[in-house]
C-alpha cells in the first residue's frame, strides 16, 4: 500500500511520562505505517523545557501560528515536588497556559462516545462540547478579608488620573469579605469568535449563558458582545449551515442541558466552565475518553487529550510492570489534527484516514476489547476483555488495516 502524502507539516508537541510512551506507540503502530508523516517536532518534555529555559514551548506556539495545526502530548506542569524530581532551575509555567496566551485561544472539550458505555444522563446520546472562557473573572480577582466596620468602594481612575466613578459597595457594620473582578472586551471578543468558528467547523449549535438579569453590566456585556459579533460576522454562515446560536440564562441552560440529547457546544464563562466541564466529563464516563482542542479566534488549532501524563501508571511502567493506560484521547488528538490538516490542504485521503482510525478505535472497544479503566464502565453484551496499551493499539491496527 502506498503511504498517504502530506504537504504542510503538523506541529508535533511531544510531552511527558506515560503519555510520552503512548505517543511513540501510537506513531509506530497506527501512523507511520500508513502516512508519510510530516511534522515539525518540538520536545515539550520537561527535561528539554528546562534545557531551553522553556523557549521550546514558545517556539512551538509560534509554529502553530505559522502552520495552523498542532497536536500536543500531555505535559507536566511543575510544582514544588517536580522541581525537586527533575532538578529544575525554575518552576516553569504550564505549557498549556503559555500556548493559550500566545494563540489567544479557547479550549473545547468533547467526550468520545462508544456503545456499551453510557453516560449517567440517559438521554445524552450525542457528545456535549464545553468551551470555557479561560480569562479573568474570579481567577484574576483581588480580594480582602474585611476586618471590621468601614466603607468599601468601587473606584475607577482613567489613564489621565481623573476619577471617572466612585460607588459604595457596602457600608460594613462588622467584618466580612470583599472581591474585585474584571474582564476585557478584547478577550470576550476572542472567546466569542473562537466559539462561533468552532460551531461552524463542527456544524453544531452553539449555546451561551450568563446571569445577565442579575449582573446588568458585567454579565450583560458578555451577552451583548456575543450577540453583536454573531449578527455581524457569523449569522449568515450559521443560516447556510442550518445551525443555531442560542442564548439563555445560566440556570435555564443547566436545566436544558440535562434534558437535552446532546450534540451542541456549550460556551461557558470562566467559573461556569470550570465547574460544568467536570460535571459533564464525569457524567459521560471517563477523563481518558475526553478530547480537547484549542481554537484561536483566527482559526489555528491545537489538539490534545484532556487528561494529564498519568504519572501513577508511569511509575509502574518504570518498574517494568505492565500498564493498561487508555490511549484513545491521545489517538483522537492525532486524528483530529490530521483531519484538520487534510481539510486545510485539500487532502481527502488524510481526512478519510482520520475517520477510519477513529472508527477502528471505537469498533475495537465496542467489540469488547479495551483498556482496564473502561472495563468497570462496560455494560455491553460481550464480556469486556481488559488488555494492555500496546495490545489495545495492535487490535486497533488490525481493524484499521481491514478498512484501508
Ligand atoms: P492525570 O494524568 O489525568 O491522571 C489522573 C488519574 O486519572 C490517573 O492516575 C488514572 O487513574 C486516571 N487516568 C487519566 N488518564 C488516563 C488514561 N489515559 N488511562 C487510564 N487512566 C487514566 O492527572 P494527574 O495525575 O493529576 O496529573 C499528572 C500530571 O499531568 C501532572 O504533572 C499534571 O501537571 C499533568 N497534567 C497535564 C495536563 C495537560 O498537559 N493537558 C492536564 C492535566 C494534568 P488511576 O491511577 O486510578 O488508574
Ligand atoms: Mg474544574
Amino acid at each position: 500500500m502506498e503511504k498517504i502524502q502530506m504537504t504542510t507539516p503538523l506541529v508535533e508537541m511531544d510531552g511527558d511520562e506515560m503519555t510520552r510512551v503512548l505517543w511513540q506507540q501510537i506513531k509506530d503502530e497506527l501512523l507511520l505505517p500508513f502516512i508519510d508523516l510530516k511534522t515539525e517536532y518540538y520536545d515539550l518534555g520537561l527535561p528539554y523545557r528546562e534545557e531551553t529555559k522553556d523557549q521550546v514551548t514558545i517556539d512551538s506556539a509560534e509554529a502553530t501560528k505559522k502552520y495552523g495545526v498542532a497536536v500536543k502530548c500531555a505535559t507536566i506542569t511543575p510544582n514544588a515536588q517536580r522541581v525537586e524530581e527533575y532538578k529544575l532551575s525554575q518552576m516553569w509555567k504550564s505549557p498549556n497556559g503559555t500556548i493559550r496566551a500566545i494563540l489567544d485561544g479557547t479550549v473545547f472539550r468533547a467526550p468520545i462516545m462508544v456503545k456499551g458505555i453510557s453516560p449517567v444522563v440517559k438521554n445524552w446520546n450525542k457528545p456535549i462540547t464545553i468551551a470555557r472562557h479561560a480569562y479573568g473573572d474570579v481567577y484574576k480577582s483581588t480580594e480582602y478579608r474585611v476586618p471590621g466596620p468601614g466603607k468599601a468602594e468601587l473606584v475607577f481612575t482613567d489613564e489621565s488620573g481623573k476619577e471617572q466613578f466612585r460607588q459604595t459597595i457596602y457600608d460594613f457594620e462588622c467584618g466580612g469579605v470583599l472581591q474585585g473582578q474584571y474582564n476585557k472586551d478584547s478577550s470576550i471578543v476572542s472567546f466569542a469568535r473562537s466559539c462561533f468558528q468552532y460551531a461552524i467547523d463542527t456544524r453544531q449549535d452553539l449555546w451561551f449563558a450568563t446571569k445577565d438579569t442579575i449582573s446588568k453590566k458585567y454579565d450583560h456585556t458578555f451577552k451583548d458582545i456575543f450577540q453583536e459579533i454573531f449578527d455581524r460576522e457569523y449569522k449568515a454562515r450559521f443560516d447556510e449551515l442550518g445551525i443555531e446560536y442560542f442564548y439563555t440564562l445560566i440556570d435555564d441552560a443547566v436545566a436544558r442541558v440535562v434534558r437535552s440529547e446532546g450534540g451542541f457546544i456549550w460556551a461557558c464563562k470562566n467559573y461556569d466552565g470550570d465547574v460544568m466541564s467536570d460535571m459533564v466529563s464525569t457524567a459521560f464516563g471517563s477523563l481518558a475518553m475526553m478530547t480537547s482542542v484549542l481554537v484561536s479566534p483566527d482559526g489555528k488549532y491545537e489538539y490534545e487529550a484532556a487528561h494529564g501524563t498519568v504519572t501513577r501508571h508511569y511509575y509502574k511502567y518504570l518498574k517494568g510492570e505492565e500498564t493498561s493506560t487508555n490511549p484513545v484521547a491521545t489517538l483522537f488528538a492525532w486524528s483530529g489534527a490530521l483531519r484538520k490538516r487534510g481539510e486545510l490542504d485539500g487532502i481527502q485521503a488524510l481526512v478519510s484516514f482520520a475517520d477510519k482510525l477513529e472508527q477502528a478505535a471505537i469498533d475495537t472497544i465496542e467489540s469488547g476489547v479495551m483498556t482496564k479503566d473502561l472495563v468497570g464502565l462496560w455494560e455491553g453484551e460481550t464480556p469486556a476483555k481488559g488488555v494492555n496499551s500496546l495490545d489495545f493499539l495492535k487490535a486497533i491496527r488490525t481493524r484499521l488495516e481491514e478498512t484501508l
